[in-house]
Parts: C-alpha cells; structure tokens; sequence
C-alpha cells in the first residue's frame, strides 16, 4: 500500500435486479477496511430479512420527501414504483476520510452523480450470464412475489441497455471470480495519479525538493 495520502474514490455497481450484485459487495466489505457502503434510504417496503439502517434506510415516502426537500441525497430515483436515495452527509464523510465508497445503486442515479462527480467515480455494470439466469435468480432468493418478479424481469432489458455508460462491465459467471474483478478495478482506479494527492510531495521529498 501507498504510504501517502490519496483521494477517496465512489464506486457504483449497477445491474438490473437479481444480476447478483449486493453479494460481491458485501464479499467485498468484508476485506476491504477503506471500503464503506453507501445505505440507501428507500420507500419499498421491507424484504423478509431485511434490517433497517443495515441494507436500507426503510421511510415512508412523506419522509423520504422531507429529506429530498432537505437537500440530503446526492442522488435519487423510483424504481419499480418506489423512491430510492442517496444520503449525501456519508459520502461525503467518507471521501473527507480518504476512504472509498461502493454504491449499489441504477442507471438513473449513475447518470446523476456523473453530472457532479465525474471525476471521483468509477462506474461498473454487471451483466448476469443470461436472462434465464436472471429470473433464476429473482425466484431462488424467495424475497419477492411472483408479480414483482415478473414485473423486475420486464424491466430487466431496458435495464440492461445502459451498459454503455459505464467504464467496466462484467458477466457474474460465479461470485468468487466477480469479486476478484472488482478488487482489481478498485486497486487499480486507486493508483490513478490524479487520486494520489500526496504524490508530488512524495516523490519532491525523495529528490531533496522543498
Ligand atoms: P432492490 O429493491 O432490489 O433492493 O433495488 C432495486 C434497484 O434499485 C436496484 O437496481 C438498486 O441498485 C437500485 N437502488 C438501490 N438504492 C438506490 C439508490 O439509492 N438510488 C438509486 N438510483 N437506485 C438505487
């Protein structure tokens, strides 16, 4: 590791629904102690197994307008009926910190933090192997009813027309190897010059330069 200080990178993951993408993060996490997630706040009701303030901010949407109209998100967006939001109060702590934060959030929140912070992010797109694949997914996790995954899969192909927009896209073969994509990519945008803020100072010293 760098013995300098560097610029806290945001990390966005986005695929549509069921791609896989919340357990490469929270397999991340578990490694990664200058990683922190962004908890979303969120009007959706809450899934079986679901914990508040741990995998989102659960509100009614008469709050979630409070706080939009409080200027707290940095981001927001409905998808599948329901609001979603970004507190911006963490980021910014965080990158303050010089630590990196991972998002998991959509395409229209992507293109929305893109407009502001282009130049601390990193976007990538997760792709799952087939559609067959996907919907596999949305029933073996058992969260949802029937209609809300047939609903999630209808959206799927529109939602998987954004890939373009992002610097990397992956296919979710298996989690072990997705993971290891990712901590690739974060190494990697970690080193980009332009983040490593101490680096002048850094390499000045070790040529005798005041
Ligand atoms: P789910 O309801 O399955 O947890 O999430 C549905 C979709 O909403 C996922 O694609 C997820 O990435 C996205 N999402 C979750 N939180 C946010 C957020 O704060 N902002 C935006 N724009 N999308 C979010």
């Amino acid at each position: 590791m760098n013995d300098f200080e560097r610029r806290g990178l945001m990390l966005i993951l986005s695929s549509p629904s069921g791609a896989g993408k919340t357990s490469i993060v929270n397999t991340l996490l578990k490694t990664e102690q200058k990683l922190k997630t962004s908890i979303s706040v969120t009007t959706r009701p809450k899934r079986p197994g679901e914990v508040d303030g741990v995998d989102y901010y659960f509100v009614s949407v008469d709050e979630f307008e409070r706080r939009l109209e409080n200027n707290e998100f940095l981001e927001h967006a409905e998808v599948f009926g329901n609001l979603y939001g970004t507190p911006n109060q963490f980021v910014s702590d965080t990158l303050g910190n010089g630590e990196d934060v991972v998002f998991d959030i959509d395409w229209q929140g992507t293109q929305q933090i893109s407009q502001t912070s282009r130049d601390d992010l990193v976007t990538v797109f997760i792709l799952p192997p087939s559609l067959s694949e996907l919907e596999n997914r949305l029933r073996g996790r058992n969260q949802d009813t029937a209609e809300v995954v047939a609903r999630r899969m209808s959206e799927a192909t529109y939602e998987l027309s954004h890939w373009p927009e992002y610097n990397y896209v992956m296919v979710n073969h298996t989690l072990e190897e997705s993971v290891s994509n990712v901590r690739a990519i974060l190494i990697a945008e970690r080193l980009r010059r332009r983040r490593q803020i101490g680096l002048a100072s850094f390499v000045n010293h070790m040529r005798g330069i005041k």
